[in-house]
């Protein structure tokens, strides 16, 4: 079916751009072991995106909520100068035992600040004296609007802020599948629509996780 064919071309595509990485396969063997959910973490394809989109834009921290076992996190930390800090918001407390975990064994422990709790309330908490780079939301879909807002406040001028799973196999578009993470979604875009201090798309995305896609926001 489609998701075979999305697969296939995904991993070709890989085998020429992402090299095997023993660092991020310990990472989900480990959290695979735990009896968490790896397989809804980011592809070797998003997880690089987000890397390098990193790079490109000399991002030294980054706000992460919702962190599974930390495979995201990983990709997005190495990307980040000696100097640089991933904060990952999680809500799960085995999950975030296994992203310390995960980060140590990568050698990055001091690029990756677990924060556990619900992460609407860590990150009205926060206050930073810089504000991130990138924030990359991927956590419970009814909150992304919550998220977002506090993401804006947080995120420099000139910053990023993206949704994950925004496309959900195009049930977002069916305003009669009620559910609530494609309900999250849609009160995101309705959100969006009249807000002036993001200017936003959305890349629907085909691979080794089906159907899917990501809002990229720019805040003006
Ligand atoms: N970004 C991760 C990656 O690609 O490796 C995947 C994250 S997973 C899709 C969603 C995570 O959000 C889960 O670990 C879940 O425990 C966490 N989560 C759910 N509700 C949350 C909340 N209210 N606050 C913080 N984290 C939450």
């Amino acid at each position: 079916d489609n998701l075979d064919l999305w697969t296939r071309s995904d991993q070709y595509h890989n085998s020429f751009l992402i090299k095997p990485d023993p660092a991020l396969e310990a990472t989900q063997n480990n959290t695979r072991e735990k009896g968490i959910k790896y397989e809804i973490s980011v592809s070797p394809a998003q997880g690089k995106f987000l890397h390098l989109l990193l790079l490109s834009i000399g991002a030294k921290r980054v706000l992460e909520v919702g962190s599974l076992g930390g495979y995201s996190a990983i990709w997005m930390a190495r990307a980040l100068p000696d100097d640089g800090e991933v904060v990952a918001l999680e809500l799960n407390q085995l999950h975030a035992e296994t992203i310390e975990e995960n980060v140590k064994n990568a050698g990055l422990a001091s690029k990756v600040k677990v924060n556990v709790g619900p992460a609407h309330a860590s990150m009205q908490a926060m206050h930073p004296e810089t504000p991130f780079d990138l924030v990359f939301i991927d956590a419970d879909k009814p909150n992304n609007t919550n998220y977002f807002i506090e993401a804006k406040r947080l995120v420099r001028k000139g910053g990023v802020i993206i949704v994950d799973n925004v496309g959900r196999s195009g049930r977002v578009c069916d305003e009669s599948y009620n559910n609530a993470s494609a309900e999250g979604v849609r009160a995101l875009l309705r959100h969006i629509k009249d807000d002036p201090e993001v200017e936003a798309t959305t890349i629907h995305t085909v691979g080794e996780k089906g159907f899917d896609g990501f809002t990229f926001a720019y805040r003006k």
